[in-house]
């Protein structure tokens, strides 16, 4: 995996503002795999996939995240930092792909895949794919009962558990909690940290700002766009800086 080039970089962002989050995080996840296959991506599991873009981020804006949260008691803002290498539960394989895993419990045989992109995508377009547990049932590829084919619905709830306390253990970047406290009246609570958005606003912001810097260079020195984009940030930051912005 790696960073893409500025001038990718813009594209993505730019086609992405007619693409919902998902799937543009899948045609960036894509280009930094340097990968032509969407499909691909887009079945690699929520663990995996918020690990590689934990890592692009810190590529991009480094290891500091600043993250905020409004108090649910008194509305106070809470604010707070973390470093990537705090949020990191979960390694990445070299290579994009879909995991299967099995287990073999109670005279049930188990074999599964995680939740993934797609999942998610599918949810959000219809609350019904969750109610029906949807997700869970598509996570299984197969399943017996003392050697008898059985359908997802049918495993009992209690091998339902063991499945899904598992696929939590496979995929622990899938769903990243921190404790706040309120600065003010000191009230507790949880809140998820969601990489997909975070990177996007900042993603967004980076974009603007570029796009700025490529205006204002391109108006002083009648350089091209893809010859600024083409510069080390280091050298376009001192040019600006020469220009007095
Ligand atoms: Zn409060």
């Amino acid at each position: 995996m790696q960073l893409p080039h500025p001038e990718l970089m813009l594209r993505i962002w730019e086609d992405g503002l007619y693409q919902s989050s998902l799937e543009k995080t899948v045609r960036l996840l894509a280009a930094a795999c340097q990968t032509p296959d969407l499909s691909l991506v887009s079945q690699m599991s929520i663990g995996e996939r918020d690990a590689r873009l934990l890592q692009l981020r810190e590529w991009m804006f480094g290891r500091q995240l600043k993250n905020m949260s409004t108090c649910p008691v008194c509305g106070q803002t809470a604010e707070w930092e973390n470093r990537t290498e705090d949020l990191r539960l979960q390694a990445w394989p070299l290579e994009p792909g879909i995991r299967t895993f099995s287990i073999t419990t109670d005279g049930f045989d188990i074999k599964f895949r995680l939740p993934h992109t797609v999942d998610m995508a599918n949810a959000m377009a219809d609350p019904r794919y969750r109610e029906q547990q949807t997700i869970f049932n598509g996570c299984i590829l197969e399943v017996r009962n003392q050697e008898l084919a059985i359908t997802p619905a049918e495993i009992p709830a209690y091998i339902r558990e063991v499945i899904e306390k598992r696929m939590s253990e496979e995929d622990p970047q899938a769903d990243i909690r921190m404790q706040v406290s309120c600065p003010s009246c000191k009230h507790q609570w949880e809140t998820r940290f969601d990489i997909v958005n975070y990177l996007w606003t900042e993603i967004n912001n980076w974009a603007k700002r570029m796009l700025r810097d490529i205006y204002l260079l391109a108006r002083t020195f009648s350089w091209s766009e893809k010859d600024i984009l083409a510069m080390p940030a280091q050298r376009r930051h001192h040019y600006l800086q020469m220009i007095g912005t």
